[in-house]
């Protein structure tokens, strides 16, 4: 499987928080030269312990993507639900989805608001997530039961990933932060035959969209003395001000030098900027005003200099992205230029 198949195979995969299965099972096809190591929350963890050095460098994807839970099905057959994650409210009404059933089986259904047709003058219907259905073009709670759809059955964006050759662009759904795991993905499959300075750890780990709450079970097993955090960032480049793009498509990485989680440690910052351009691979530096990453958690909580590697995803958390391969590229020659970098003494300098 080449690059692109595989960034277009991530972003079909099934995998909102909580429910992350498919892309685990997809991580370790990928990775099985490595001996994938998985624990119960189904995050994943690899390693290439090649070095005589005992520093430890992490490297970690998230592998969940927003989604949608069955909260109730109502008498005439159609479903309460609730998010999982931050979905954005407004891109769900008239938008297609799957809903995975008892069996594994993907059941299509379409999240609907109260129809022009049946508002009164001046009625604006509500984009309260409590006041939409999902239908699944059933009549009863009994016929939609017979699906086997049930409470807790988990739901995604109905949507199959296209790729542009000749643009070389992808339009697909869940690059938060599918994009980050192709990078994690292709950065271990080129590290294969380099000899490091350091020993490198890869985690994919779940539920970041609920609350990063997978990454803190990866770190406390790798135990990293660095972490590099890959991530699909909101591109910015549609609807702010010139001077105020921080992270547009075909402008290469977003470095963040803060979010609404984490000031990013400047050290590590500043050593990743300077390969960078020694490099001459692009970036953009930010300043987010929101946001946050598993980066700030293994920050704050094992006091590690993180940084955010991020690829500029466009209308991240509604069903369809845009993200270019050229920023995707860029991502795996910076997280590659800054592991062969690496060196305990440069470490021990954050
Ligand atoms: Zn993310």
């Amino acid at each position: 499987m080449n690059e692109k198949e595989r960034i277009i195979e991530l972003s079909n995969c099934f995998g909102p928080s909580g429910f992350e299965d498919d892309v685990a099972a997809f991580i370790k096809k990928e990775l099985k030269e490595y001996k994938p190591d998985e624990d119960h929350m189904r995050n994943i963890t690899v390693s290439k312990e090649s070095s005589k050095s005992n520093k430890r460098v992490m490297i970690d994807a998230h592998m969940d993507e927003v989604g949608l839970i069955v909260q109730a099905i109502k008498p005439n057959g159609t479903i309460r639900f609730l998010n999982l994650g931050g979905i954005n409210r407004s891109s769900l009404p008239g938008n297609s989805y799957l809903i995975k059933n008892n069996k594994g089986e993907m059941i299509p259904g379409i999240v609907a608001v109260k129809p022009p047709h049946f508002t009164k003058k001046n009625e604006i219907p509500s984009n309260e997530i409590e006041e939409m259905i999902l239908d699944v073009g059933t009549s009863s709670k009994k016929e939609t039961e017979a699906l086997g759809i049930g409470i807790g059955s988990p739901i995604v964006p109905n949507v199959n990933c296209l790729y542009d050759e000749k643009r070389k662009i992808y339009f697909g759904k869940a690059f938060d932060d599918r994009i980050g795991v192709a990078v994690g993905i292709e950065v271990f499959k080129r590290l294969e035959k380099e000899k490091l300075k350091v020993n490198i750890y890869g985690s994919f780990s779940s539920q970041e969209e609920v609350g990063e709450r997978g990454i803190l079970a990866s770190a406390n097993r790798i135990k990293p003395d660095v972490l590099i955090c890959l991530e699909g960032c909101p591109a910015d480049d549609t609807f702010q001000e010139d001077y105020m793009i921080q992270a547009a498509l075909r402008k290469g990485v977003m470095l963040r030098h803060m979010d609404t989680s984490m000031i990013t440690n400047h050290r590590f910052q500043k050593f990743a900027i300077d390969i960078a351009k020694k490099k001459k691979i692009d970036i953009q530096e930010a300043v987010r005003s929101g946001g946050g990453t598993n980066g700030a958690m293994v920050n704050q909580t094992l006091g590690v200099p993180s940084i955010v590697v991020s690829v500029p995803v466009r209308y991240i958390h509604s069903s369809y992205c845009w993200v270019t391969h050229e920023d995707y590229e860029k991502a795996v020659m910076l997280v590659l230029e800054l592991v062969k970098a690496l060196d305990e003494k440069t470490i021990a300098q954050f």
